[in-house]
């Protein structure tokens, strides 16, 4: 039976990844020198392609690293000095936040309640943070920022960098990037792509700062730090031998995106999510786990179940729907199910309708 894979990152393929696979492996991509010409106009046809999607000013440069993850190290290494401060709203961006740790900086933590982001209104920051770190949508619960919150907290902290992470809802929410210093991604989440490559887009102040770092003879990192980045991104270069065929797979999937419309992905994103939370609500055995409902993602849609969540994710599997289970301590209690832009409607509807089957028994 053929398995379609609702689980939030990895998940299911974007639905031309397997053609470009196939004309990658034709092209001989894997075996490239990531020195020569086919590898730059890889890079550059790839960073444009996010650029163009992302609507990124002159002012961003777009570096690849081996994940998210990485990017939450690198940016601590080359833009805190001394302290950071972390809106936790659940696993991820509480991972960010102790990493910072681990680095031995000094880390302001904003912890919100479970299902809930951290309420902007009333932020009190000490100025002494270098750096603010807002998780645009956290894949563990499924609370997700209102978009309008980036500009408040740009507004209200203007002399801070503002790092966003738009891991699991880039390109499906309409964000101004234009707010932000800087703002990452992995390509397994929407951009439906085999994991082992991060996205990193980083202003001028960013490269600042780090240049400012280093020449106070601290430690920003080595090859992955943002001059060598730079260095080597102004040749449509990276320091080390990357994930080509990633990129090149990024690079192709970005422009089908771009291809069939940034605004219409977004329209279809809103009119799925609706559809799901709708059957949530309609269903006598699962409930939106984020009750305000400005908060609930549109992208990794979470339900608290009243039955033990493995007997849906069993009879889903049946029929080839692979949902994802809780994350964490919500492992049991929770299913997530990714809306990303591979997810069809009709799909969606299909997984609703299998949804309310259950729920009817
Ligand atoms: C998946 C995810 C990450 C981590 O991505 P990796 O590719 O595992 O490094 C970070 N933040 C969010 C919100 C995520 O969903």
């Amino acid at each position: 039976m053929n398995q379609f894979y609702f689980t939030p990152g990895p998940s299911q393929l974007y639905f031309t990844a397997e053609e470009h696979i196939k004309s990658a492996l034709k092209e001989n991509v894997p075996a490239i020198s990531h020195r020569g010409k086919q590898f730059q106009s890889i890079f550059q046809d790839t960073t444009q392609a996010i650029r163009d999607l992302f609507s990124l000013s002159e002012r961003y440069h777009v570096f690849f690293t081996s994940s998210a993850t990485e990017i939450w190290e690198r940016s601590i290494q080359n833009l805190v000095e001394f302290e950071s401060c972390h809106f936790v709203n659940g696993a991820f961006s509480k991972r960010y936040a102790s990493i910072a740790e681990n680095l031995g900086r000094k880390t302001t933590v904003i912890q919100a309640r479970e299902g809930e982001v951290v309420n902007i209104e009333s932020l009190l920051i000490p100025e002494s943070c270098e750096l603010i770190a807002m998780t645009m949508n956290e894949t563990s619960t499924g609370a997700s920022h209102a978009i309008d919150d980036i500009r408040k907290v740009r507004e209200g902290f203007p002399n801070q960098l503002l790092s966003l992470d738009v891991v699991s809802c880039a390109p499906c929410l309409d964000i101004d990037y234009s707010l932000v210093d800087l703002a990452y991604l992995s390509v397994q989440k929407c951009f439906g792509l085999p994991a082992g490559l991060g996205v990193w887009i980083v202003n001028d102040r960013c490269l600042n700062k780090s240049e400012a770092l280093l020449n106070k003879g601290l430690s920003i990192g080595s090859y992955h730090a943002l001059p060598e980045l730079l260095i080597k991104a102004q040749k449509n270069q990276t320091p080390e031998t990357p994930n080509v065929l990633g990129i090149y797979l990024l690079g192709k999937v970005a422009q089908d995106m771009l291809k069939k419309g940034v605004d219409m992905i977004r329209r279809e994103t809103n009119y799925k999510a609706a559809a799901l939370y709708n059957t949530f609500e309609n269903s006598e055995i699962l409930n939106p786990f984020v009750k305000y409902k400005v908060n609930r993602s549109k992208t990794t849609v979470v339900a608290e179940t009243s039955i033990p969540n493995q007997v849906i994710i069993d009879k889903m599997s049946e029929k080839g729907l692979i949902l994802g289970s809780g994350y964490g301590k919500f492992k049991d209690q929770h299913i997530r199910i990714a809306n990303f832009p591979t997810h069809s409607k009709e799909q969606i509807e299909y997984l609703s309708d299998e949804l309310m089957k259950i729920a009817g028994e």
